[in-house]
């Protein structure tokens, strides 16, 4: 098997970047796929279409019959872009996008044939779902779930496929996705942001989450990939020594990127525009062979679908380059990880973004209002954020390079850190008409437009104020970004329901003045928020430390993380919000610890068999070719040999030392699995894989790579850190 790493490493010496043309200007094809408002114009009856422009901001319902003008007039739209197949596309929750074509065509007998699609399949249809997780709320033997259209993100063509986003829900209506508590989660944000906006606009009649998220990946080349079952199969490295050069010299960030996965990127880039996806900035990321790709900002819905969208897309035009795409966020041990930094604002109907400060005193007073509010729901529920960001992958990056740790923290700068500081001393009760002049004049009027320190720098925080919007940078590369924009939207929506409450009891009950109440209520938000904002490095020991005292959770695998999922508080939370209900969040939470369970098994077994059928019989080999010398020497030397054999005959022996290492581990891995396979409590088997299994990976693993540095290159068979890292 040796001969494959060296064939694989042939092919990909001898690639060439694949030319890629680009005769279009791209704002001219920007959206060319997409049955956008445009294309809507175009082909839907004026009454159609404003009963879908009034469905996507008020979420109206879509009446049958126009329903069925509208399928027409997409079928109509598609077939005319060469689409032949319709589909409903949805984001089950194993993470991946789900589709089912079916042809346009359809026969009337007499050997006569047409295209057609009604308004009954755009608007619903039951896929045979019984295979994808449901974590126990749709038995396999009442397998329907259904799909039913999102009008709110647009209809695409993907392919030849007109692709059509939807929900996925069980016949009983529990979520089965990731897409539907999302949509709920913005209806409650709305709901909640709207009438805090009306203490300062009474015009404001909606308000929007904006997501822009940045993709880090990594670009390796597919025979290099196809040369390594641990990347194969778990999607990362599971061993493998360090190169002699990692990143320590800071050459790629940032650098010329390389000529095949700059054509990949032009390729990529121009599948984007024509899907609408409104991608912007690409560079290298800090790791050798590591890139980033973000759009320009859209409404959250409509920015998950196009992540997800992109992921898929990503992987098929790599194929056409012969690279694979990883998106997991620890591909290679001693390199940085991969992210996804969700960033994060909330903007109204009138064109506000909440969360920029603004050019006088009073929208500068909102601005505060959502900023503390957020910092406040952050602090609250900082425990259910790290559980939405928890997988099994997600745990080998936080707290490692350049990474966020696993303690949530709020990075604001100094700037607002000091009109907080201000803030938090101000009278208790109403304020005197000279206080508040000062105030609206010297601390929140002056809060500048352009914030001096709006970007965090040093990257380790979790959650970071950026100028005009939050970053949540604890997302992971390969994670659905539905999750924590869920979990985030909702607190916030929590946060501001209960902030209205108590501006209201302020006003009605102690008579105080809109804005005496709102400093009130702000000013004890202050005190009560501030474990949880942190300006320092975040991967310190003093920080831990600090945080401890601070009482801020640090839960640092997947399956202590995911309990709090499962919390009376935030069962009742999500019920209240009408997010999830009680069955839907359970079923997630145990989809997501079984998720951790398979992910790790898999992982022992990958690790096991590379170790015991790859690493120890190449170790033998090399062994007995020292063997075969030292015999020599003895012919040659006679007694003296073992003089002239010392380094020859120490090899031999670590060798051995290596291989028993491997070996009994390996046992010892196995037997653990079985016993931890035993336990039914899900809980606990996650715990067993987390706490006894894996533990396993790092000796393992020791053992291999020191062999790896012992055994001759060319008997080696697994495709080395440096050959992944820097074959370009
Ligand atoms: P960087 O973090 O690399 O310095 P930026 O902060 O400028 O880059 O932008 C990163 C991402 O943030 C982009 O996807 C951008 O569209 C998005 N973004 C910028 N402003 C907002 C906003 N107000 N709300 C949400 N996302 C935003
Ligand atoms: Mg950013």
């Amino acid at each position: 098997m040796a001969i494959l790493r060296f064939h694989a490493l042939k092919q990909t010496l001898n690639r060439v970047p694949v030319f890629i043309e680009e005769k279009e200007r791209r704002s001219s094809i920007f959206g060319a796929h997409v049955f956008n408002e445009n294309n809507m114009r175009q082909y839907l009856t004026k009454s159609a279409y404003n009963e879908v422009m009034d469905a996507i901001n008020k979420g109206s319902k879509i009446d049958r019959l126009v329903a069925d003008h509208i399928s027409n007039a997409m079928k109509e739209w598609a077939i005319s872009k060469g689409a032949t197949h319709y589909t409903h596309w949805f984001q089950p929750l194993t993470g991946a996008t789900a589709e089912k074509h079916d042809a346009f065509f359809e026969t009337l007998g007499d050997g006569m044939a047409i295209e057609k699609f009604e308004g009954g399949a755009l608007v619903q249809q039951e896929p045979d779902a019984s295979s994808f997780p449901n974590g126990g709320i749709r038995n396999t033997f009442e397998a329907r779930g259904y799909t039913a259209w999102d009008p709110t993100s647009p209809a695409f063509i993907y392919g030849t496929t007109l692709c059509i986003p939807t929900v996925f829900v069980s016949y009983t209506g529990e979520a089965l996705d990731y897409k539907t508590p999302l949509l709920r989660a913005l209806q409650a944000v709305d709901t909640a942001a709207v009438a805090v906006c009306k203490y300062f606009d009474k015009n404001v009649k909606k308000v929007n989450a904006s997501l822009g998220w940045e993709q880090e990946y990594f670009l390796i080349d597919k025979a290099l990939v196809a040369s390594r079952p641990d990347i194969v199969l778990t999607g990362r490295t599971m061993l493998g020594h360090s190169p002699a050069k990692g990143q320590q010299l800071d050459d790629h960030y940032f650098g010329t990127i390389p000529n095949r996965a700059m054509s990949f990127m032009r390729d990529l880039e121009h599948e984007c525009m024509l899907l609408g996806i409104p991608v912007k900035t690409r560079h290298n990321e800090v790791a050798p062979n590591q890139f980033e790709l973000a759009p320009i900002f859209e409404e959250a819905n409509l920015a998950v679908d196009h992540n997800s969208l992109l992921m898929d897309l990503m992987e098929k035009i790599a194929e056409r380059h012969n690279f694979k795409v990883l998106f997991h966020e620890k591909p290679f041990a001693g390199v940085n990880g991969s992210g996804k930094h969700n960033n994060w604002s909330l903007s109204t109907d009138t064109g506000v973004n909440l969360l920029g400060p603004g050019k006088t005193p009073m929208s500068n007073l909102q601005f505060l209002t959502f900023f503390i509010n957020t910092i406040k729901a952050v602090k609250e529920h900082e425990e259910l954020l790290r559980a939405a960001i928890a997988s099994a992958s997600n745990d080998h990056r936080l707290g490692a390079n350049e990474a966020p740790p696993a303690i949530i923290s709020v990075f604001i700068g100094q700037q607002l850190s000091s009109v907080l500081e201000e803030l938090q001393n101000v009278t208790s009760g109403k304020l005197s008409p000279e206080e508040k002049t000062e105030l609206k004049l010297n601390v929140v009027g002056k809060i500048p437009e352009i914030l001096l320190d709006n970007t965090d720098r040093n990257r380790t925080s979790p959650f970071a104020f950026t100028g005009n919007k939050f970053e949540f940078r604890a997302v992971g590369s390969k994670a659905n970004c539905a999750n924590p924009m869920t979990v985030l939207n909702t607190i916030l929506a929590k946060q501001l329901i209960d902030f209205k409450d108590e501006v209201d009891a302020l006003i009605d009950k102690k008579d105080m003045k809109k804005d005496d109440a709102i400093f009130n209520v702000l000013r004890d938000y202050i005190k009560k928020s501030k474990s949880i904002l942190f300006e320092g490095n975040g991967y310190s020991e003093d920080w831990e430390k600090e945080a401890k005292k601070r009482g801020l959770s640090n839960n640092k695998t997947t399956p202590e993380a995911l309990k709090v999922r499962v919390s009376k508080s935030n069962l009742k939370l999500f019920e209240d919000l009408g997010v999830m209900n009680t069955k839907e969040a359970v079923a997630r939470y145990e989809i997501e610890m079984e998720d951790y369970v398979h992910r790790i098994q898999i992982e022992a077994r990958v690790l096991g068999d590379i170790a015991r059928n790859h690493v120890v019989p190449t170790a033998v080999k090399y062994q007995n070719i020292l063997i075969e010398n030292v015999k020599g020497l003895k012919e040659v030397f006679g007694a003296n040999f073992k003089t002239v054999g010392k380094e020859q005959l120490a090899i031999i022996e670590e060798i051995s030392q290596r291989i028993e290492g491997i070996n009994s581990n390996v046992t010892k891995m196995i037997e653990t699995r079985k016993a931890v396979n035993r336990e039914s409590d899900l809980e606990k088997k996650a715990l067993g894989y987390c706490n006894k299994v894996k533990p396993f990976f790092d000796d393992i693993r020791y053992h291999c790579d020191k062999l790896e540095l012992l055994v001759d290159d060319e008997l080696w068979p697994l495709t080395k850190y440096r050959e992944l890292l820097f074959t370009k």
